[in-house]
């Protein structure tokens, strides 16, 4: 069986490193690991509207940030297709038909989807296609045959929705529909970023993200507001590494060898917490070495933005022939569903034929 991934992004705003780690960088692995027959990358706008409904600007807007950083971290346009939902209407037709394979109690038991609401202060009045938005997903994987969707923790429940979709659809009608797998970063920390503020979940929705696109001085600056140990207010302090998040950036971006180019005091991560707790290890200390790893593996994700960013109207028609191949991959499952849920009528000879002779004629 073809191995194809999909995988996106909503466009809300700029990608930031939770996205890098927890999917992105692994997506460019993937891509250029030659293990794949194909790969998809789209830009989600029409989910970003379901939250976002008075506010097309903003989801409009981040269509080409979302591209400039995929291109930026070192997605290649010749050996993935990015793009841009809402213009394979395909995908909207597919999920009408999903939406009868799902309960509301089923909906209403996603974990992800429940946090959200809350973040969201939707409680009372959730927008149904915000609320569907699970469903909408499953077309999105299912009409590129995906097998691989490599995303953070966050997504899990969506693909046990997506198979769970699969399975019925294929007993119900025809095996048509391909049954995908999460693939979660490797590392525990980078299946779910928290943000500079201490909190979960690092989201462009929170403002709490350190941006693909930050210049260094912004890095700077974030890395040095960040939250820490509260109780740790003296150089001398014993502190706590649980929860700090200085400590869980580390955990994600630091390698051995930053310590000889930055910090050449400790020769490992451990060593350095174990410094941390002990007492006698400032904040200050600790920040600027986590800002000089950040800049490293930043700066050149920035420099080929900035050389992209010279080059829009590639990117346009990038998007435009990515979405005009996609469109034609999804039509034909479309084809492939219609076809096994027997609503094909005039591309199937027999329903002619039975309507002919029940009418005589
Ligand atoms: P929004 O707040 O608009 O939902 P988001 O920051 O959650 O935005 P998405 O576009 O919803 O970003 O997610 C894109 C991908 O990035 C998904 O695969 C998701 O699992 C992953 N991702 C998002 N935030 C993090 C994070 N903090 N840590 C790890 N992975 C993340
Ligand atoms: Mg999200």
């Amino acid at each position: 069986m073809a191995k194809i991934i999909l995988t996106g992004d909503r466009p809300t705003g700029q990608l930031h490193i939770g996205h890098y780690v927890g999917s992105l960088k692994r997506r460019v692995e993937m891509q250029n690991s030659g293990e794949f027959d194909k790969i998809y990358i789209m830009i989600a706008d029409a989910q970003a509207l379901t939250d976002n409904a008075d506010n097309p600007k903003k989801v409009r807007d981040n269509i080409m940030e979302v591209a400039l950083d995929y291109l930026s971290a070192g997605i290649d346009p010749d050996k993935s297709t990015i793009l841009i939902q809402s213009q394979i209407p395909e995908l909207t037709e597919l999920t009408f038909y999903y939406a009868n394979l799902v309960t509301v109690s089923r909906l209403q038991r996603n974990p992800t989807v429940k946090s959200e609401i809350q973040m969201r202060n939707f409680e009372a009045s959730i927008p149904v296609g915000f609320f569907t938005y699970p469903i909408s997903q499953a077309s999105d994987i299912t009409a590129f045959k995906a097998t691989t969707v490599p995303a953070g923790e966050d997504q899990e429940p969506m693909l046990e929705q997506t198979r769970e979709i699969v399975r019925k659809f294929n007993q119900t009608y025809a095996p048509v529909l391909v049954e995908p797998e999460i693939s979660l970063p490797d590392a525990q920390v980078c299946r779910r970023v928290p943000g500079i503020d201490g909190k979960a979940k690092m989201s462009k929705s929170l403002g709490n993200a350190i941006y693909l696109a930050d210049p260094e001085d912004v890095v700077r600056k974030k890395v040095m507001s960040m939250y820490t140990d509260p109780n740790h207010l003296k150089v001398s302090d014993p502190g706590q590494i649980e929860g700090n998040v200085v400590f869980t950036y580390l955990d994600v971006f630091c390698k051995p060898e930053h310590f000889a180019s930055f910090l050449p005091d400790y020769s490992n991560l451990d060593e350095l917490k174990d410094h941390y707790r002990r007492g006698g290890l400032g904040d200050v200390k600790v920040k600027k070495f986590l800002n000089a790893v950040l800049q490293e593996e930043l700066a050149p994700i920035r420099e080929r933005r900035h050389q992209w960013e010279q080059r829009v109207p590639e990117v346009i028609e990038i998007l435009r022939t990515g979405t005009e191949e996609a469109q034609k991959v999804a039509a034909a499952t479309l084809a492939d569903v219609k076809q096994a849920m027997k609503i094909d009528y005039f591309d199937d000879p027999t329903w002619i034929t039975e309507q002919k002779e029940k009418y005589g004629n």
